[in-house]
């Protein structure tokens, strides 16, 4: 049996391991477009701190590793699929056959439209390349301007300021990680980042970046404009699937998988920040973009590649930030479910602490939260939800004092396990 993988992030390399493990007669390669070793890209924040050099950052620290295993690595790009010849041509013209493929091609930097998003100087924040760029301009005293105060953005942030930066940070939506927390959550981030000594403006874009002399101009909508060294630019990201156009596999912002990781073609699967895959207790499909769900994501598709049933309970969303040193999380339905669904929230905020807490009910169980500024309950969070635990009495309490999350976790779960 051939495996083919397309892609040599952390889902690539995961499923490639599996794969050897439970398929060890099988023939297995992995393609990647990048130069170098099979790397993590959550380690590039690192490496802009100094904590690491590249070699920390690759996946697998010894290089025979892949050879020693019998798993082929290869460099190029996938051009396009064709189902009925189960084969992938490469950019080089070049056809590689297979019995099952996988897609962990990831995704992509978004390029906002702006004027001057080709000037040399402005660098998205994704692969080790852009990581060298960045850190030739951004030098103790740089100006620069980051466009995005998403889940990436942020990360990005805290090793800017590590390198003594003079950051500006614009983001277009009325707040920081709109699509991870409520508003008052966003809110006192956003006060953490100008007490750091960060401006963060909202509600804004860049309308356009100039040559100014030796440095660059960034104007943004609302007429305000900053001098720069580098402006990174962090909008937002596009899953890989282009060269999946016309093969049968349906995508909808994302490969869309099953519980299985499979696509709508039998024997293509996909895994990791390409897929968009059933989420825990909804029935929709979601996109997850972090490492651990892409890794786990990985798993469960090589195993169903190798004929062993594996099937993933649906993965619970889990965002973890650190902003500049304020620790803050979003777990599953941290939006919550209207009133007439069973919804129900509270939500506690001290501003002077820089703490917040958010829980979502659905009918007497705990289906998301959102914390700023406290950490200690992280894993009683996940365990409530996950666990699906029925609260009983407890809701109440927690509806009157949401910080009684660790009573209620040890009255209901842990009594219930
Ligand atoms: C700066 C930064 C910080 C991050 N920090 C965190 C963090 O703290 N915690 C966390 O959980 N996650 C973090 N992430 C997200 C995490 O890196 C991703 O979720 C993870 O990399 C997804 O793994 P993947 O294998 O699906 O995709 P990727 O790591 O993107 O790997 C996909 C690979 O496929 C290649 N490829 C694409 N198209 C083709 C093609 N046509 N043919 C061949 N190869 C192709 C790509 O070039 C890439 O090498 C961070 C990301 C960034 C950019």
């Amino acid at each position: 049996m051939k495996h083919l993988i397309l892609g040599n992030g952390p889902a690539g390399v995961v499923a490639a391991e599996t794969l050897r493990k439970h398929a060890p007669g099988d023939a297995i390669t992995l393609l990647g477009d990048e130069p170098g070793p099979p790397y993590s890209r959550m380690a590039i924040p690192y490496l802009l701190m100094g904590d690491i050099e590249v070699p920390g950052t690759w996946l697998r620290k010894d290089p025979s590793h892949y050879e020693r295993l019998g798993i082929a690595l290869m460099a190029g790009r996938a051009a396009s699929v064709d189902t009925a010849r189960r084969e992938v041509r490469l950019e080089t013209g070049e056809t590689l056959a297979w019995d099952r493929l996988l897609v962990a091609t990831g995704s992509r930097p978004n390029r906002p439209p702006i004027p001057g998003i080709d000037l040399p100087g402005v660098h998205p924040c994704w692969t080790l390349a852009d990581a060298h760029a960045i850190a030739a301009r951004a030098r103790k005293g740089s100006r620069v301007v980051q466009m995005g105060a998403g889940f990436i953005g942020c990360i990005i942030m805290e090793a800017l300021a590590a390198r003594g930066v003079d950051l500006v940070v614009v983001e277009m939506g009325d707040r920081m990680v709109p699509r991870m927390m409520p508003p008052r959550a966003s809110e006192l981030m956003q006060a953490w980042c100008a007490r750091q000594g960060v401006r963060v403006i909202t509600g804004a874009r860049v309308a356009e970046i100039r040559t100014s002399g030796a440095h660059l101009a960034v104007s943004l909508t609302d007429g305000q404009s900053f001098p720069a060294d580098l402006v990174i630019s962090a909008t937002g990201v596009t899953p890989n699937t282009d060269f999946l156009e016309g093969s049968g596999v349906d995508c909808d912002q994302g490969v869309l998988v099953d519980e299985r990781m499979e696509s709508s073609v039998k024997g293509i699967y996909a895994a990791g920040d390409v897929s968009r895959a059933p989420e825990f207790d909804t029935d929709r499909k979601i996109a997850y973009a972090i490492q651990p769900t892409a890794v786990e994501q990985a798993r469960i598709a090589a195993l169903n590649m190798a004929g062993r049933e594996a099937v993933s309970p649906g993965a619970l969303a889990m965002n973890v930030l650190d902003t500049l040193g304020l620790v803050s999380a979003s777990f599953g339905q941290w939006h919550g479910v209207p009133h007439a669904q069973g919804g129900a929230w509270v939500e506690e905020r001290d501003v002077d602490r820089f703490r917040y807490l958010r829980l979502e009910f659905k009918g007497e169980r705990l289906i998301g939260a959102t914390s700023v500024g406290l950490t200690e309950h992280v894993g009683v969070i996940r365990g409530l939800i996950q666990g699906r635990v029925a609260l009983g009495e407890w809701k109440q309490k927690l509806l009157a004092d949401p910080s009684r999350l660790m009573e209620a976790y040890l009255a209901r779960a842990q009594a219930a396990s």
